[in-house]
């Protein structure tokens, strides 16, 4: 079963509740304990009052010791209303009888105005496990075990489900890491082969217990957990792989980011860990993709159907005189390899359509840059980011003027939430129609990387909700509030994911 197939499932078997309801239960002082199952980093830029902040990969351990009754009532709050659907299911399945999702997480408590407040982020304790005890039947693998097997010719796929600032330190040397709130998200991205060994390591063993049956699920066939965990792989004298992410090199390259107190080494490494889905290599995917690449974010996949044509290169400076009647993917690749070889840059030479989309954004993404010049492309790129609750910074260009704004699923509107109906074709005329100052893709493009380095890194305020329009012959800026429609089709609560349509159709184009 596919990641989305099983969130349709658990759909049907968590209660939703809205966050209206919840701040309601609060106000009247009723008998329930709320708990915020968001990353440590995203529970420190504020959470509701009374909340629990337990991250996801320790739930099962931690909300025992916090809540005797397996009767209570218990709500889960996360970033948008998914990963708290997961959460509810995982403590179901421990006994808690009683455990119900908030539909559109922090960020509709957030958007509707309620109460929230801003901690300090605590330390994680010295020992989250100490006091929990497996209760999976997943078989286990011992140090020495894991060890030889990784000498060996078929190695196993090796997933660290630590917290980020635990794996930071180090891990199994060739491990994958991936929160155990996002394991079963990115698990697919790792391998799709349900045959390939996995083994899942947590620091003893307790967390990777409680995440292995969720492969399994998915139909992974042989699934073994680190017994013991990284401790006893310490403890047997093996090696650590220590994250590359900041070599002396890397140290050097990024140091003008390392001084800045919202990024620092942290964030860097944030960074290079991260993984940014362009769509086109044009007028905005050429700025947008450049200093994406110059920052150091570590994966950049690039989707253009496109050969480099000489018009192209008044405002396309990923391309070149010389490259004319190259793909444009392949140019880029050339480009952002030369400026910054540490790049992966993953390619698709083709258009995107509703058959390979989610192929192509199952692969784990965290933000999508929608550099597209067409509306089919648009309104598709936005029902899969929505699909797949992936940020979605979007920018467009006309002659002098250009907008830029963030759709991030459920904590702000969509674009159709903006544009529920596509312009009939003749009034919505391409660049190559319309025409466009070369420089306004620049300006526009940049705006949308640093919008998506700011999600990357979840600092400042970014553009979810606000739209910025730009008049480059006036030279003015002018913010729009953009706010979510409660009849969209695709983001609205409680929404059944519709599937995709016949875009082109739907836009008029054929
Ligand atoms: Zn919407």
């Amino acid at each position: 079963m596919h990641f989305r197939e099983r969130l349709e499932q658990l759909r049907g078997l968590i209660l939703e509740v809205t966050a209206e309801e919840v701040e309601e239960k609060l106000m009247s002082g009723a008998d329930v304990v709320v708990v915020d199952c968001r990353q440590r980093d995203e529970i420190a830029e504020g959470r509701i009052e009374e909340a629990y902040p337990i991250p996801f990969g320790l739930l099962e351990m931690e909300l025992p010791l916090v809540v005797e009754q397996r009767d209570q009532e218990v709500i889960l709050v996360c970033a948008g209303g998914t990963r708290s659907l997961y959460a509810a299911q995982n403590l179901r399945e421990i006994g808690f009888t009683n455990v119900a999702s908030m539909a559109g997480g922090f960020g509709r408590w957030k958007q509707m105005g309620a109460q929230f407040r801003v901690f300090p982020l605590e330390p994680l304790p010295e020992d989250p496990e100490a006091e929990a005890e497996a209760v999976s039947t997943v078989p286990t693998i011992t140090a020495a075990e894991l060890a030889g097997r990784l000498e060996g010719e078929e190695k196993p796929l090796v997933v660290d489900v630590r917290e980020d600032d635990e794996t930071v330190r180090g891990f199994v040397p060739g491990a994958v890491t991936c929160v155990r709130g996002r394991f079963i998200m990115r698990l697919e991205s790792f391998t799709e082969d349900r045959k390939r060994p996995i083994v899942v390591v947590s620091s003893r063993g307790v967390r990777a217990a409680y995440a292995a049956p969720e492969a399994l699920a998915l139909g992974y066939e042989d699934v073994v957990v680190l017994e013991g965990g990284l401790k006893a792989w310490q403890e047997a004298g093996y090696a650590l792989e220590v994250p590359r992410a900041l070599t002396p090199q890397a140290k050097m390259r990024y140091s003008r980011h390392l001084l800045i107190p919202e990024i620092g080494e942290e964030g860097q490494y944030r960074l290079l860990q991260s993984r940014v889905l362009l769509m086109g290599a044009g007028g905005l995917g050429s700025p947008a993709a450049y200093y994406l690449a110059a920052a150091g974010v570590g994966t950049l996949g690039i989707i253009d159907s496109d050969v480099v044509d000489r018009s192209n290169l008044q405002r396309q400076i990923l391309h070149n005189d010389q490259r004319v009647g190259m793909p444009k993917v392949e140019s880029a690749r050339q480009t952002l390899h030369a400026l910054n070889p540490d790049v992966k840059i993953k390619t698709w030479n083709t258009w995107l359509t509703r058959e390979n989309v989610d192929g192509i954004f199952g692969e784990g993404w965290d933000v999508v840059v929608d550099g597209g010049d067409n509306f089919p492309t648009r309104y598709l790129i936005n029902d899969a980011c929505v699909h797949h609750n992936i940020p979605c910074v979007h920018g467009s260009v006309y002659r002098f003027e250009g907008q830029v704004t963030v759709f991030k699923p459920h904590a702000g509107p969509c674009y159709r939430c903006l544009y529920p109906e596509p312009p009939p074709p003749e009034l919505a005329p391409s660049c190559a129609e319309a025409g466009v100052l070369g420089v306004l893709p620049g300006i526009i493009g940049m705006m949308q990387a640093t919008e998506a380095i700011k999600v990357l890194l979840g600092v400042g305020e970014d553009l979810t909700g606000r739209l910025i329009h730009v008049d480059a012959l006036q030279m003015k800026f002018r913010e729009l509030k953009v706010q979510r429609d409660p009849a969209c089709p695709v983001c609205a609560e409680g929404v059944v994911w519709p599937g995709y349509v016949d875009y082109q159709r739907f836009c008029g184009v054929r």
